[in-house]
């Protein structure tokens, strides 16, 4: 009876062979979430005792009041406010630059791309798990944060979703070029970013796309984390930056672009960028050109104190941390500068500059610096999604969207230190990553 052994052989190589061979997959979970209410960012509104009805990976419905209908596994969060999953529109969840020796250069040469690989999955979980269910992430090493984006998509790993960067571009002795500083016989053999020139900035772009990149970033000028000795000066020529923008917009990938100097932030908006990040020297023309042209501002107003308290234990140099002084107190009053001039303004950390998992002590910040709570929330939900082109996906609770939610207690638009805490819920997916007994009691 060979023969038919042969045809089985072939029929299970193809595609869905296996699944007709098994029992039919289960049904998808269904699930009705109720809580006191529903920040309903999308709309600024709120509903009152809302059912959420969830079937598999995705809403299908949002009411205010009601049974749920039969057959659907109803979980009661009691007193606890529902939300969208946050979004972090800037992070580098391969990383975290807390976690080193306390000597910052016998870190660099003794540890590797390799060391950040294999403990990038418990950022991610910790990062999921204090309820930002989807990140955008601006800079790895190698291509670490693809790796772990196909992991976490594929189940294998707990993460949020992830829209990664790869290499970070960036010119010669700037801010991404980790050779600068050091004796220029010694060599770092990893992957880099770093590219000079027009031809060679698309090249690096087609690299990133290439090698999995959904969003690119580069550093438009000069940082604060790095050895060079401006904090804001551009590192780029205007036309460096419009050939980025140009193959990034060519290939479908939305651009971010890290800028601190008035000057390099003026040069990224005219280039196209979709976001500036950081934005702390924002001038009077940068943000009317970012308002003309609707380009977003990423502020990372938080991290500044975690730096100022903490980096010198860390054993960072002193240069970093005094250009950081230079930075922190003008950036916020930047921020709410940008607030009132009405420029759209994106959710962004800088999380693994500080420790992962920590995000949300943001919130309050920007509502210190000039936000409303319901802006600062749209910032990390529906606004979010508006600048990674998710929309369709993620960032509001409407039916079609990825089941991607958050319970917090307490009522976050009376008072924003209600995130202050760990989420007492997280749902990515319809999966329920975090729940917190003591909070489902009704
Ligand atoms: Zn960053």
């Amino acid at each position: 009876m060979r023969l038919p052994v042969l045809l089985a052989l072939l029929l299970l190589a193809l595609p869905g062979a296996e699944a007709l061979a098994n029992e039919a997959p289960a049904a998808p979970k269904r699930i009705a979430l109720r809580a006191a209410r529903l920040i309903d960012t999308a709309h600024q509104r709120v509903i009152e005792r809302p059912l959420v009805l969830i079937e598999g990976e995705k809403i299908v419905g949002v009411s205010g009041g009601g049974e749920a209908p039969a057959g659907m596994e109803l979980i009661d969060l009691g007193s606890a406010t529902l939300l969208p999953g946050f979004i972090d529109l800037h992070v580098h969840i391969t990383g975290d630059s807390t976690s080193g020796t306390g000597n910052y250069f016998e870190d660099i040469l003794k540890r590797s791309p390799i060391d950040d690989a294999v403990t990038a999955h418990l950022y991610a979980e910790r990062t999921l798990h204090a309820g930002f269910t989807t990140v955008r992430n601006v800079g790895s090493a190698e291509y670490i944060d693809v790796a772990l984006a196909r992991a976490i998509e594929r189940g294998r790993l707990q993460g949020p979703r992830i829209l990664p960067s790869g290499l970070a571009i960036g010119a010669t002795g700037g801010h991404i070029d980790g050779n600068t500083g050091f004796s220029p016989y010694l060599e770092f053999h990893n992957a880099t970013g770093v590219a000079d020139g027009v031809e060679a900035v698309r090249a690096k772009v087609r690299d990133n796309v290439k090698h999995g990149a959904e969003v690119i970033k580069f550093m438009a000028g000069a940082g604060v984390l790095s050895a060079e000795a401006s904090v804001g000066a551009p590192q780029y020529t205007q036309e460096e930056m419009n050939a980025i923008v140009d193959e990034s917009h060519r290939w479908g990938k939305r651009v971010a672009a890290h800028a601190h100097g008035a000057e390099a932030i003026r040069m990224a908006i005219l280039a196209g960028v979709d976001s500036v990040e950081h934005a702390s020297f924002i001038d009077d023309e940068g943000l009317r050109l970012a308002k003309q042209k609707g380009t977003w501002l990423v502020m990372d107003v938080y991290n500044d104190d975690y730096i100022l308290a903490e980096y010198s234990r860390l054993g960072f140099p002193q240069q970093m941390i005094d250009k950081e002084k230079l930075v922190g107190r003008t950036q916020r009053e930047n921020f709410r500068k940008a607030v009132h001039a009405g420029a759209r303004m994106g959710f962004g950390t800088d999380a693994g500059v500080y420790p992962h998992g920590d995000n949300r002590k943001q919130f309050p910040k920007m509502v210190e610096w000039g936000m409303t709570p319901m802006q600062a929330l749209r910032a990390a939900t529906s606004d979010a999604a508006e600048l990674l082109g998710w929309s369709d996906k993620v960032g509001a609770v409407e039916a079609g969207r990825y089941a991607d939610l958050v319970a917090v207690s307490g009522d976050p638009l009376a008072d924003i230190h209600a995130l202050d805490a760990q989420p007492l819920f997280v749902m990515k997916g319809g999966e329920v990553v975090v729940r917190d007994a003591k909070a489902v009691a009704p």
